[in-house]
């Protein structure tokens, strides 16, 4: 059966004022960022540079809206059904979503319309349907002399939450963070990533179609050194919730640390493989190769330490080559490509230094390695095979670069996956139960994909340590991470 492509939409840009207290308004300096289409190199628009001075003035609305109560003691479920609304409407926007997604950032248009903006949807929906579910604990506690005591716990909405995203996920991101953070009652300010924030402006307008009060959800483009680095220290927000680089997050959680502010830090990965001898290569093949090169790898989770063990690292190996080799890496529209764009020149160019620093430091290159046409920031899906002291088996690269590292025994195995500075997440394939259940509590992350791979779903925590990050997106944790709880002792 053939599965016709969906439909693409035509570039509906939106305007790319700020939002700010429900109204689109241009920034208070007026600077402007080219929007770049990676794709093409040409130039789509020109986004608004928010400053200091617009952060505040976001700031601002996002307080009066909380401290009005407007959404803040709107009952949970009035909450939930405006949401519920939300999720409604992405899905309806999905093509105009998706086609402003995939001319900014260059993930092919099939992946963002039937995997991203979908997923976005379903993180709305998950949360709409836990906004009149947020519960606290009680305790019979002992009397006091004569008196009775009785205790309970409060969630309440944190109050004005700062969120910074990447642009490699752009909704689906920001889903994470926005969902919750409404459904807990929150105001927003969101600083999407400057290669790709006309998709956030979108989704802005959806939320105010949807019933989310003016000031509610607010949304201030720009730098990061400028517009992001103002919110993450602004005096006014009172969480900030981060996705990004280790080294942004690291001034982000110092900055936090000084104010003594809540945090979420979603950070980078560099995801282990175990692939064991017992593993069901054919069904596994497909899964290993995905978790290097969907998305030209640009993916916190991407599996890119291939750890393999030594009697089928060949077979291994030859399954990369072939998905490699078979890849199309083209135009992100067009339905023959499989592989889209990198996102910008300056990631472009890092990828190709990472290439040539596996070479220089005696990694075997064995497929790929090059720029693919000469306009557009097109990298042929790239494998090495080497160990885990390269370079770039340490370093996440971003890009459509795997390393095939062999171990001997189960043992070794754990000891190469832990061997980094990364926490997120990783991948086991073996059809053995025993192997899977002693492996899974020994690996040092988040996450655990056995025998396959995927976007994380709402209902199940996703977060990093170490160097990923700190902290729990999605599941209950990601929605108690928008609330204060607040212990009550009552006394009769
Ligand atoms: P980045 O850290 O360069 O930028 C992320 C965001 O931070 C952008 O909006 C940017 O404008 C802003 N920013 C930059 N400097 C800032 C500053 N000084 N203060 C405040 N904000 C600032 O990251 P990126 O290149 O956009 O994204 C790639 C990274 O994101 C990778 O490391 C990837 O692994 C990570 N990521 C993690 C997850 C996850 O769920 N763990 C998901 C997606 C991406």
């Amino acid at each position: 059966m053939t599965v016709a492509f969906p439909e693409v939409a035509p570039l509906t840009l939106p305007d790319t004022g700020l939002r700010i207290g429900g109204r689109a308004v241009a920034p208070a300096a007026g600077g402007g960022i080219d929007a770049i289409n990676p794709a093409t190199e040409e130039r789509i628009t020109e986004l608004a540079a928010g400053t200091a001075e617009d952060v505040d003035r976001a700031v601002a609305a996002a307080r009066e809206a909380f401290e009005s109560g407007v959404w803040s003691r709107m009952p949970g479920a009035e909450r939930g059904r405006i949401l519920m609304r939300a999720a409604d409407l992405i899905e309806q926007h999905a093509a105009v979503l998706s086609t402003l997604e995939s001319t900014e950032m260059g993930k092919l248009y099939l992946h963002t319309v039937a995997g991203d903006v979908p997923a976005a949807a379903a993180c709305f929906r998950h949360y709409a349907g836990s906004a009149d579910k947020i519960y606290g604990q009680s305790a019979q506690l002992p009397n006091v002399g004569d008196q009775r005591r009785f205790g309970f716990t409060l969630r309440q909405p944190l109050g004005v939450v700062g969120a910074i995203t990447p642009w490699n996920n752009p909704t689906v991101v920001a889903s994470w963070k926005v969902a919750p953070a409404l459904a807990a009652g929150c105001s927003v300010v969101l600083k999407p990533a400057e290669d790709a924030s006309l998709a956030p402006l979108r989704l802005a307008d959806l939320l105010a179609e949807a019933g989310v009060p003016d000031g509610v959800f607010n949304v201030v483009t720009g730098l990061g050194e400028t517009a992001g680095a103002a919110l993450a220290a602004h005096p006014g927000i009172d969480k900030i919730t981060f996705t990004g680089s280790p080294r942004v997050g690291r001034q982000i959680q110092s900055l936090a640390g000084d104010k003594f502010r809540k945090v979420t830090l979603e950070l980078g990965g560099k995801a282990p493989q175990l692939v064991f001898p017992d593993a069901d290569l054919a069904s596994a093949m497909p899964w290993i190769a995905m978790g290097n090169f969907y998305h030209q790898g640009q993916v916190c989770a991407a599996g890119t330490r291939v750890v393999v063990h030594e009697s089928i690292a060949d077979q291994v190996v030859e399954g990369l080559i072939e998905f490699a080799r078979g890849s199309v890496v083209g135009d992100p529209f067009d339905p023959a490509s499989t592989q889209g764009t990198i996102v910008n020149e300056r990631q472009f160019e890092r990828i190709l230094g990472y290439i040539e620093k596996g070479k220089a430091e005696g990694a075997d290159l064995v497929t790929g390695g090059a720029r693919v046409g000469d306009r557009g920031y097109f990298v042929e899906p790239t494998v090495f095979r080497g160990d885990n002291s390269l370079t770039i088996a340490r370093e996440e690269i971003f890009g459509p670069v795997a390393t095939v590292i062999t171990f001997s025994d189960a043992d070794e195995a754990v000891r190469i996956a832990n061997d980094t500075q990364y926490g997120l997440n990783a991948f086991i394939f073996s059809q053995d139960l025993p192997t899977v259940h002693s492996v899974i509590p020994q690996l040092r992350v988040g996450t655990v994909w056995v025998n396959g791979w995927g976007v994380p779903d709402p209902s199940l925590p996703w977060g990093g340590r170490e160097a990923s990050g700190i902290g729990r997106e999605l599941g209950v944790s990601g929605l108690e991470a928008f609330t204060e709880e607040k212990t009550v002792h009552l006394g009769f």
